[in-house]
């Protein structure tokens, strides 16, 4: 089959590779539907994350099981799945904490990125749906694989309750998808940091109730504005430098949450400052799997429509502009079809 390679910066590849075969009894191979370009997908694509030797990409998918290991039991062959991009056995002591993304047997997803890809811990990853579901729930069901799980978890992660004021740092997707779990767990007030007006468009759309364009100290001053002066209950860190946690912090009332989902690149937090913060701190990489089947139940009840954040489709043979296309920032998110 033909597959996406990165051999350095800004140098992606659709080649040849050889088909993804059961490695281990509790694989499962699928056949893709749709794959996408994440945003952190850019951290290697801008040479900040370094590549020392040709790389597979991706790490988002859903699709059509074709094949399952001897051991697999709760998937068949013939089933739609969606699965997260760290794989998870689900029945450790820490999957059953629901911190799967961080299970003793995780392995991340790094080969999506092709019309077939090979899943590990099939049964513990995957979660098949009773149906095919209509074509045009695919990019929807492909968000819940990482981009809204991960925005989910930032909410979660971020506390927000029924009533409360959020605050997204980063107006990615994944922030944008924030927006959206925010206002599904009943924040009252949603504010949404953004510059660029298609972006705070599509923020609004999915319930930010206020927009800030400033950032850094200046961002500050206006949340706290927005806020009577104390800052917000919830902010979601959607971005991962040290200016973007600073900025999210500082944006926290006393006894606030802030929920961080941006891979973090050169951040270092001082303790002193931490100190006097005064906030609570959860993040890391998002359990997508304890999410999976509340919202692939959102989805398809048609009750949110996360897939509305893939602003460009590519065929998948044009991986390489896909990427340009995000880097430039001339699209959200990109999706790709096999
Ligand atoms: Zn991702
Ligand atoms: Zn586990």
């Amino acid at each position: 089959m033909l597959g996406t390679m990165i051999y350095g910066p800004r140098d992606i590849r659709f080649e040849h590779r050889p088909d993804p075969k059961i490695v281990k009894a509790t694989d499962a191979i699928i056949r893709l539907s749709a794959t996408c370009v994440c945003g952190s997908d850019l951290w290697p694509y801008r040479g900040i994350q370094p590549i020392t030797q040709p790389t597979t990409m991706g790490h988002e998918y859903c699709g059509t099981v074709e094949e399952i290991g001897k051991q697999v039991k709760n998937i068949k062959p013939g089933q739609f799945v969606v699965g997260s991009f760290a794989t998870s056995d689900n029945i450790c002591a820490i999957c059953q904490h629901g911190y799967q993304s961080s299970c003793v047997q995780r392995e991340f997803m790094s080969a999506a990125q092709a019309p077939y890809l090979r899943v590990p811990l099939a049964d513990g990853t995957l979660v098949a749906t009773s149906d095919h579901p209509p074509k045009e729930l695919i990019p929807s069901l492909l968000a819940t694989s990482d981009v809204l799980g991960t925005g989910w978890f930032a909410a979660d992660a971020a506390n927000v309750k029924p009533g409360a004021t959020a605050v997204v740092v980063g107006d990615g997707a994944v922030g944008l998808l924030g927006v959206l779990s925010a206002k599904q767990m009943g924040a009252k007030r949603i504010i949404a940091m953004s510059r660029n007006p298609s972006r705070q468009k599509l923020a609004r759309e999915f319930g930010a109730t206020d927009i800030v364009t400033q950032r850094g100290d200046e961002g500050v001053s206006r949340i706290k504005e927005l806020t009577d002066g104390i800052g917000a209950d919830s902010v979601l860190e959607c971005v991962g430098t040290q200016e973007s946690m600073i900025q999210a912090i500082s944006s926290t009332r006393k006894g606030g949450y802030v929920g961080y989902v941006g891979v973090p690149h050169g951040v270092a937090l001082d303790g002193e400052q931490l100190f006097y913060a005064h906030v609570h701190l959860h993040g890391g990489p998002a359990p997508v799997r304890r999410y999976l089947p509340e919202l692939i139940k959102l989805v398809l009840d048609g009750k949110i429509n996360p897939g509305k954040v893939f602003d460009l489709t590519l065929p998948l043979d044009q991986v390489a502009e896909g990427y340009r296309a995000m880097d430039e920032r001339r699209a959200i998110k990109t999706l790709l079809r096999p």
